[in-house]
């Protein structure tokens, strides 16, 4: 899942208003954040291997404390805890927890079984990805969903709050077109580097957040 980890985080608005949208996406992004160091630093495998579907070009060999669902809940609470320990926002605390845990959630319907619950367990995947439509139109369906949240819940003070949101979601639609039109990485290191230009979407986040405001309408 790419796309639809980012409708969780700008959809949190709703719930955690006073939350900046750079601690939100981060949440539901942050298994994907560490996945990339993960395999530079060769503790997590994964093998590119040729087809026609883009979204079954990798078979995740093994990834038990990026993407098992025990390490996931240890990850939730060590950043809510911060978030916590930085903020004192209980709700923004709660929100950031859930959304760490909701990309286990939605890779599990992506996914062919490769999910593990701890690093000897069982692998667990509905492989939505084998319909290649079915999974774009799940993913393009929540980006809306998040997008119309978040527009709802807050309004531009400025250029950038309008622009700069407009220039973020046309990235990652420009990186999910890349996704699914584009050549397969070539190698494993090229994969994880490229992987890791997804950390530039928290302070982006956070940028253009900091330049809008709780619509009037939606601040009961
Ligand atoms: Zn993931």
């Amino acid at each position: 899942m790419f796309i639809g980890h980012y409708a969780v985080g700008l959809a949190a608005k709703q719930f955690a208003p006073r939350a900046s949208m750079g601690a939100l996406i981060a949440a539901p992004i942050l298994l994907d954040l560490l996945w990339p160091i993960f395999l530079l630093l060769g503790w997590e495998h994964v093998s590119i291997i040729p087809n026609a579907n883009p979204f079954l070009r990798f078979e995740f060999d093994s990834y038990p404390l990026s993407h098992g669902l025990v390490a996931v809940v240890g990850w939730a609470t060590l950043y809510a805890s911060i978030y916590f320990g930085v903020t004192r926002y209980v709700a923004g605390a709660i929100v950031v927890w859930i959304g760490v845990v909701s990309h286990w959630l939605l890779d599990y319907i992506v996914h062919l079984p490769d999910l593990q619950i701890y690093a000897q367990s069982r692998m667990f995947g509905l492989g939505l990805w084998q319909h290649r439509w079915l999974t774009i139109l799940l993913e393009f369906g929540l980006f809306a969903i998040g997008i119309g949240i978040y527009q709802n819940r807050t309004k531009p003070k400025d250029k950038v709050g309008l622009y700069g949101f407009a220039g973020f979601v046309a990235i990652l639609l420009l990186a999910y077109a890349g996704v699914i039109l584009g050549p397969a990485p070539g190698s494993v290191k090229k994969l994880a580097l490229f992987t890791l230009i997804t950390w530039i979407a928290v302070p982006l986040a956070w940028w253009f957040d900091s330049h809008r405001t709780i619509s009037a309408s939606a601040d009961r």
